[in-house]
């Protein structure tokens, strides 16, 4: 059996942790409000930690999903904190959709302690998470990949080894930038046509068998805003933060940018309109708002 801890059990990490309750991993789980892991342990062979450093101890792999970099990095110090229970050889795996220069830094202090450490953000949503068929984007050395690859696999499909540690966090962020310009670029053309007399469902039926379509065109919309549905799986917090991630990686590469860094200020428009629990498709009510029409 595999010793895994998973620490953070969020709208994303509970699914994912889920498939270390099968009997080839022995499971640890930790959770900032205790709550959530004692419900989530309820009826499954997993043991839930007090502290982040209880969770680390004894673990041959552990596994992170908090919100950003930020919160992985003040996880590691102090008494409490995973570098107290980290034993030499074992593997952080940071599944956040963290960013590249908080990475290497944790990298590098990890090192420090004999600990390997590879960022791999996934991609497929919570139903992706529920099925294990993720997408995961590496970032580390090659041998550090092999090793983990066994692990990821219980929760993800397509597994990519993207580069250097910081490499799995800078993919995932352009990926949801364009997410971002989807949602947006798509709610802006409908309103458009909704002016013009085109209903959006007419709309979407006739751009999802031609050249504009897109995920978001194809699924997100029919399945939320059609139907004014609007779940919330994946908050409008988070992909705000994940645009400024990819529009801070194509500055730091002093490549031009203004669509990306405008998304990302749009993004950060209606995240403080919206506020924290709004999911992401929701960024369509601000457009919705402005132009007066209601895309449903
Ligand atoms: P949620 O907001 O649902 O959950 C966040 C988790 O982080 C909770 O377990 C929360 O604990 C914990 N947390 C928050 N702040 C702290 C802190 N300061 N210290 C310790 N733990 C903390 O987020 P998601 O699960 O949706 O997302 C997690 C990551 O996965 C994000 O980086 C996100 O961008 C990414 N992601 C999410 C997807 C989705 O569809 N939801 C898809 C792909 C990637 P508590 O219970 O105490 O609040």
């Amino acid at each position: 059996m595999t010793a895994i801890s998973f620490l953070g059990l969020g709208a994303i990490g509970a699914p994912m942790a889920r498939h270390f309750t099968a009997p080839a991993f022995e499971l640890t789980v930790w959770n900032r409000t205790r709550a959530r892991a004692d419900a989530f342990a309820r009826g499954t062979p997993a043991r839930v930690a007090a502290t982040p450093a209880d969770a680390a101890r004894g673990a041959a792999f552990v596994i992170t999903c908090l919100p950003t970099s930020r919160e992985v990095e003040a996880l590691l110090d102090g008494p409490d904190g995973l570098l107290a229970g980290l034993a030499r050889g074992t593997t952080l795996i940071d599944c956040t959709s963290g960013d590249p220069a908080t990475s290497r830094r944790i990298a590098a202090r990890l090192a420090e302690h004999g600990v390997d450490f590879m960022d791999a953000p996934v991609s497929g949503g919570v139903s992706g998470a529920e099925q294990g068929t993720l997408t995961v984007m590496c970032g580390g050395d090659a041998e550090v990949f092999a090793r983990i690859r066994p692990v990821i696999d219980a929760f993800g499909e397509k597994l990519v080894h993207c580069g250097p540690v910081g490499a799995g966090h800078a993919l995932k962020s352009v990926n949801n930038a364009l997410l971002a310009v989807h949602v947006w670029s798509t709610a802006e053309g409908l309103a458009a046509l909704a002016r013009a007399g085109v209903s959006p469902a007419v709309a979407l039926e006739v751009i999802n068998a031609s050249s504009g379509r897109s995920n978001t065109s194809q699924n997100l919309f029919p399945e939320r805003v059609l139907t004014r549905a609007f779940p919330r799986t994946f908050r409008l917090a988070l992909l705000d933060k994940d645009v400024g991630i990819a529009a801070q990686v194509a500055r730091e590469g002093r490549v031009p940018s203004p669509l990306l860094q405008l998304t990302s200020e749009l993004f950060g428009i209606a995240h403080r309109a919206l506020g924290e629990e709004a999911d992401h498709v929701e960024a369509v009510r601000l457009i919705e708002q402005w132009a007066g029409v209601e895309l449903g």
